[in-house]
């Protein structure tokens, strides 16, 4: 039965990447990861920003409305000849609110929880006043957005979305973490996949993408992702579709390790149970004994054709009889061809279709096509390199007497 298509958000390609089985405890088979303070945090100031800016929200034309009309007459944005709903709330408003819906899930302690609470408070005081000097133009708030991307299903919840001095929107998206610079804004995967899907959500073009930095009230504002860019985050939502969709879900052990929750059941970190230790102890003893013979022997067996070679070369023999029947030496060839050279010679002679410059497998294919000009056939052999390895096999026929 095929698979059905995963509806996939930035945060689950990037849990995939990261590491797969992860990825299956969390989505397939629903466990949960402990409560984190800083997400606590900024889930809090998020939902606190939210209801501060939803009254400020001019909806802009989506493709369906534009879609529905049917005359020019007939067309009318909800962002035509509306206004906002009302103004800021008073900023002791904001910060009732905020303390009323804190979220106080995964504090390493009450001292830690109180210094992520003045530290909101001082972000929402802040903020506030770059807010009342320049007021944002936003579209859309905490907008769940979802689209069909070249065959990829993809969905996210994008923090702000505004309309821009010329028309456009701007992708915003709140971060409460310590450090930011301009590079995690020019290289956000999250901001890629949102504008993947906003302009496949609005009518406007996207014209910039910002990470706003609360904590030190700086927006790190980029141009729109290019179509190569896209392209190359397109592959790597791509590669964990993929992975999903063929249930391979291996561990992937790194640096990530030490944060995952998952450890005690992660074959990686997982103990042997007590009462299994002893035997399987003398097994892998039996194991790592084997290995070494097995090194021994293959050096052994190495050597020991070598100095058949050896004998064979002095003698001009390719069959040497031993007591119990012959060995038989065999060659083994291989070509190797420049691609340069290679790729040079078959867009000259148009058959660039026909082979890989860099499979050597194909061009030695093609070396040996009767349906290949003679003479393109022997420029291939001439730039290409013949390696012969020599190789015995046992034959246990006996010795006949000659
Ligand atoms: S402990 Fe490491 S390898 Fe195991 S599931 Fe977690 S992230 Fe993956």
């Amino acid at each position: 039965m095929a698979a059905s298509e995963p509806l996939l958000s930035y945060s689950s390609v990037r849990a995939y990447l990261e590491c797969p089985l992860r990825w299956k405890f969390l989505y397939v088979d629903g466990l949960k990861e402990a409560p984190r303070g800083y997400f606590s945090f900024g889930r809090t100031v998020h939902n606190a920003l939210e209801e501060l800016l939803r009254p400020l929200v001019r909806p802009a034309a989506e493709p369906e409305v534009a879609l529905a009309q049917t005359t020019l007459d007939g067309w009318a944005p909800r962002s035509i000849g509306r206004e906002p709903d009302g103004g800021l709330m008073p900023l002791d408003d904001l910060l009732a609110l905020y303390r009323r819906s804190w979220i106080s899930d995964g504090y390493a302690n009450p001292e830690e929880e109180e210094r992520y609470r003045v530290l909101g408070s001082e972000i929402l005081r802040s903020y506030y006043q770059t807010l009342e000097l320049s007021p944002p133009h936003p579209v859309a708030i905490e907008r769940h957005l979802e689209a069909t991307w070249n065959g990829l299903r993809v969905h996210g919840y994008v923090d702000r979305i505004d309309r821009t001095a010329h028309g456009g929107l701007e992708i915003v998206d709140y971060k409460t973490s310590r450090e930011l610079s301009q590079d995690d804004a020019r290289e956000s995967d999250q901001l890629g996949i949102y504008q993947v899907l906003v302009e496949r959500n609005f009518t406007e073009p996207v014209e910039a993408l910002t990470l706003y930095h609360l904590r030190f009230l700086r927006p790190l504002t980029v141009p729109p992702r290019p179509a190569k860019e896209i392209g190359a985050l397109y592959e790597r939502v791509g590669t964990a579709r993929d992975g999903i969709r063929s249930q391979a879900f291996e561990p992937t052990p790194g640096r990530q390790c030490s944060r995952c929750d998952f450890r005690a059941i992660c074959p990686e970190f997982r103990d042997v149970p007590d009462e299994e230790r002893q035997p399987l102890a003398d097994l892998v003893d039996r194991f790592a004994r084997l290995r070494e013979e097995e090194q021994r022997v293959d050096g052994e067996l190495r050597a020991t054709a070598e100095e058949l070679h050896a004998a064979a070369q002095r003698l001009g023999v390719h069959r040497i009889p031993g007591s119990q029947g012959f060995v038989r030496r065999k060659p083994e060839e291989s070509w190797q061809y420049p691609p340069e050279g290679v790729r040079a010679l078959l867009e000259e002679t148009g058959l660039s279709e026909r082979a890989d410059p860099i499979d050597p497998t194909s061009v030695r294919r093609l070396q040996r096509d009767p349906t290949v000009p003679p003479e393109v056939r022997q420029r291939l052999a001439a730039v290409g390199h013949r390696q012969v390895r020599w190789y015995w096999e046992i034959d246990p026929q006996k010795p006949t007497g000659d």
